[in-house]
């Protein structure tokens, strides 16, 4: 019978948990538990990591997982490794569903960096006001470049203040409108935007509100994954679901 994991944590995740509930298939939604308050599912759920590759390779065997689904954010390149080399492991079904990544339209000013570490370097020089549009994992980082003032726009409060010495914190979990983001860099007088290339209709409202207010863009790429089989939305999985049950593909 088949019995599918889904590796969550992103709005996609939580699309294909509620079209599989609806179906009333047996399936599992994973989280790494990095939000305080995740969303209340329809599915059951599991929570934490699983011990890397053998860990994950354990968990699938002892629970009988048929078809592992790594609906991930494209920046979570560990759990998306692990999870090709556990189904390959184990023999099961793998695929991914993620969003195409974010490509500039006219009136965009990007500049692209290949990393966080390169977004840092490229902060170099004198004060600005950079709206990090990050999550908070990655902010330290550009405790490197304190002469900034930084907006910060986290899910959950943090336990620990920001290690920036000039910021301002706001808590939202989203969703972001344009107009509101317009006014949220308006008022912080923002003349930097950095983020990552998440891609998807959720995050996007930035990039938006940079173009219509003429900002500067740095757009962290998405790192490198093993091949696989990928898919942007909730009905190709559903096909790859329906055709591939029983055959280990
Ligand atoms: P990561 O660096 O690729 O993963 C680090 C470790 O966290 C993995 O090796 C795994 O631990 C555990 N892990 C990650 N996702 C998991 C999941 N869905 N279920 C169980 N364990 C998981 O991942 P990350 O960038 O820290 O992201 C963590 C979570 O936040 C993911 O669910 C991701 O979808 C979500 N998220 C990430 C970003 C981002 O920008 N990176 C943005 C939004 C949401 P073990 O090795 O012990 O199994």
């Amino acid at each position: 019978m088949t019995n599918i994991l889904i590796l969550g944590g992103t709005t996609e995740a939580s699309a294909l948990a509620g079209v599989l509930a609806d179906r009333r298939a047996r399936a599992t939604l994973s989280y790494a538990g990095r939000v305080a308050n995740p969303r209340v599912q329809p599915l059951p759920t599991r929570v934490g990591g699983f011990g890397g590759v053998a860990g994950l390779a354990r968990y699938l065997r002892e629970q009988e997982v048929t078809h592992l689904v790594d609906a991930t954010h494209p920046f979570a390149a560990t759990m998306s490794a692990h999870a090709v080399a556990a189904a390959r492991e184990q023999g099961i079904a793998h695929i991914a569903l993620t969003r195409p990544a974010w490509e500039p339209a006219a009136g965009d000013r990007w500049q692209s960096v290949a990393s966080v570490e390169a977004a840092v370097a490229a902060l170099v020089g004198p004060r600005r006001r950079v709206m990090l549009a990050l999550g908070r994992m990655h902010v330290s980082a550009f405790a490197a470049q304190p002469q900034h003032r930084y907006l910060l726009r986290f899910v959950d409060a943090p336990q620990e203040p920001p290690a920036l010495p000039d910021h301002a914190l706001v808590i939202d979990r989203g969703p972001f409108s344009v107009d509101g983001d317009v006014d949220l860099m308006q008022s912080h007088a923002i003349d930097l935007v950095v983020c990552k290339n998440a891609g998807g209709s959720g995050a996007e409202a930035k990039l938006i509100a940079a173009r219509r207010l003429g900002l500067p863009v740095l757009m962290i790429d998405r790192p490198a994954l093993p091949e696989r089989r990928a898919v942007h939305d909730v009905e190709a999985v559903l096909h790859w679901l329906d055709h591939s049950a029983d055959r280990g593909v």
